[in-house]
């Protein structure tokens, strides 16, 4: 994938306030707080987190303001890459929806970080919180992408992004909202709605990689896929697949459980958007 640096204005920098200073382990409470944003946001933190409760690392680096941060070459060059896809991606989506949509930023955090849908530590995984309209990354997640998921490469990164650019997208356009009406009308269909708002998601994040994968874009400041890109994006896709994190966590597929979808309905719906760059053909819902 070929990208270029610029001013991070997707980025709301929160490395060094979060974590560390001062902060509550995330304990039981976190865990509730865990299970709330799961409710509330659809992602299905546990299954991220493979079961398990998520102290966060107090013994971070004490670093003040979110310009005091010691981070590595390779972290700024990925803060780079993080601002350079959700500038990308939310030009498509300017370009798709006009002035329906409403620009978001992805927060970066390390550890632990508060939301206006709750308290969440690093091992919930990347998430986007319709409550602030804003996305919630810790980069650490790229690497547990790669060494616990097995999905590498930037535009696997990428993809993850895009997908929870996706679930701004849906809060824009009011689907968000309506799943939860209806989930909260017949709470036996939670799971199944859920599913379907997380596979329009990872249509969307197709429906961007189309408009990445056309030639010229870097030359124009933008985001251009390299040969091999799509095929790592559906390896992530299918990495996260529910039936994939179901085996990991339990050894058993649980089909009534599934919240995200099975890796191949994952990868399929991203490969929709990908294929016709339409967002009218991710309806998941029908
Ligand atoms: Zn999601």
């Amino acid at each position: 994938m070929r990208w270029s640096a610029g001013d991070r204005g997707n980025i709301q920098d929160m490395r060094g306030r979060s974590g560390g200073g001062g902060m509550v382990p995330l304990g039981i409470g976190g865990v509730i707080v865990v299970a709330l944003l799961s409710m509330f946001t659809g992602v299905n933190f546990f299954d991220i987190l493979g079961g398990g409760s998520a102290a966060p690392d107090s013994a971070a680096v004490g670093t003040s303001g979110s310009g005091g941060v010691k981070a590595s070459p390779a972290e700024e060059r990925m803060v780079d890459m993080v601002d350079a896809v959700a500038r990308d991606a939310q030009q498509t989506w300017a370009e798709n929806l006009g002035n329906r949509y409403q620009p978001t930023k992805v927060v970066l955090f390390r550890d632990a970080i508060q939301s206006a849908c709750g308290y969440a530590g690093s091992a919930t995984g990347p998430f986007y919180c319709p409550g602030d309209r804003k996305v919630y990354l810790d980069l650490g997640f790229f690497d547990e992408l790669q060494r616990r998921f097995g999905a590498s490469g930037d535009f696997a990164q990428a993809y993850v992004l895009a997908h929870e650019i996706g679930h701004h997208v849906q809060t824009l356009l009011g689907t968000e909202g309506q799943m939860r009406q209806a989930q909260r009308a017949d709470p036996g269909s939670a799971n199944s709605m859920s599913v379907r708002l997380e596979l329009q998601a990872d249509c969307y994040a197709g429906v961007w990689g189309h408009d990445a994968s056309k030639a010229g874009r870097a030359a124009a400041g933008g985001v251009e896929l390299d040969p091999g890109d799509l095929e790592e994006a559906l390896n992530a896709a299918a990495a996260i697949g529910d039936d994939r994190l179901q085996k990991l966590g339990t050894g058993r597929v649980m089909p009534e459980k599934f919240t995200h979808g099975s890796s191949e309905q994952r990868r399929t719906w991203f490969k929709r958007g990908f294929d016709t760059g339409d967002p009218r053909t991710c309806d998941t819902f029908r």
